[in-house]
């Protein structure tokens, strides 16, 4: 299949040479010249505009950073160069008001779209194990499982449109709030005199288990493949969970949800990328509440 990929950064790229891979044409549009020498050496088209991408492709694959620059490819590029019956899917994670807009124009110009944000980071990006949470039609659902499933392992349906980017920010929501909890908990009971190991092996067989503990451990030991053990580098970087979390905020407040705890990691993500903490991961938010903290 002809399939237009916009955005080859440190995710698009990765799920676009998948695509290749399954045997797909992939015509490729970035405004950066590495990202698309990258994806030429993928084995990628290099197309010379989003809307040459576009031309002639049965699907278009979107991978961009943020809800406005999601709105400005669709408005200006996309929508205008899309053959009737072309199935757009938009990867990027972006606040459902644009999700939920960009699929309404879709569907206005009889096109057929999926917001499809991924969980998963690089490095699933690259060996195409993402997960794919999916808002549209259940027949748009049906035309992008094939496609998403050659960049992924898991493709849910989550709903209508707006629905895939409703899943993704709560998850993310409850990630960076377990990730605080779980960092003060090991801050506090360090202070009170117990082992960090000992306190692991106590709450990972305890009620207290959860993802942030048992898979990314913010203190080194417990947990080898953790980003703590490799002094927070790689992993899921501080600046990506705050931009989650404000996401999920800034959605809360337009249907009146209450957040209080995604509220509290907001304001601490916030701070920890103020003091220098953005490219860590986000376990590494530890620091700043032990007082360990010291950007380099
Ligand atoms: P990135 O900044 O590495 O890549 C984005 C790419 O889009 C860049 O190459 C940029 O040049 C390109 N771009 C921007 N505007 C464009 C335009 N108008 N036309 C064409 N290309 C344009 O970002 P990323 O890390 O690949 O993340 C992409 C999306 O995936 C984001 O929404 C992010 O939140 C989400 N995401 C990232 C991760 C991760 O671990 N990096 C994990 C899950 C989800």
């Amino acid at each position: 299949m002809r399939i237009g990929f916009i955005g080859l950064g440190n995710m698009g790229g990765g799920m676009a040479a998948n695509l290749v891979k399954a045997g797909h044409d992939v015509a490729a549009f970035d405004l950066s010249a590495d990202a698309l020498a990258r994806a030429a050496a993928a084995g990628c088209t290099s197309a010379a505009s989003a809307a040459a991408a576009v031309d002639g492709a049965a699907a278009v694959v979107t991978m961009l950073p943020a809800g406005n620059h999601v709105a400005a490819v669709y408005g200006d590029a996309v929508f205008a160069a899309a053959a009737a019956g072309t199935l757009l899917l938009d990867c990027s994670t972006i606040d459902v008001a644009t999700a939920k807009a960009v699929g309404t124009d879709a569907a206005a110009r009889g096109l057929a779209m999926v917001d499809a944000p991924v969980s998963g980071g690089i490095a699933a990006a690259n060996a195409g194990t993402l997960t794919f949470m999916v808002g549209g039609t259940a027949a748009a659902f049906a035309r992008a499982q094939p496609i998403l499933g050659a960049m992924g392992k898991a493709v849910i349906h989550a709903g209508a449109a707006g629905a895939g980017q409703a899943a993704k920010i709560c998850n993310n929501m409850l990630l960076g709030a377990s990730m605080v909890a779980t960092a003060e908990a090991f801050v506090l009971a360090q202070k009170l005199g117990l082992d960090a190991q000992t306190f692991f092996d106590i709450s990972s067989q305890a009620s207290g288990q959860c993802w942030s503990m048992t898979s990314y451990c913010p203190v080194p030991g417990p947990v080898p493949s953790a980003p703590s053990n490799r002094d927070y580098e790689g992993g899921f970087a501080a600046a990506l969970m705050l931009k989650d979390l404000k996401l999920a905020v800034e959605a809360a407040h337009s249907v009146d949800a209450s957040v209080p705890m995604g509220a509290q990691a907001e304001e601490l993500y916030a701070s920890f990328a103020a003091h220098g903490g953005a490219a860590k991961d986000f376990s590494a938010v530890i620091k700043l509440l032990d007082g360990s903290w010291r950007a380099d």
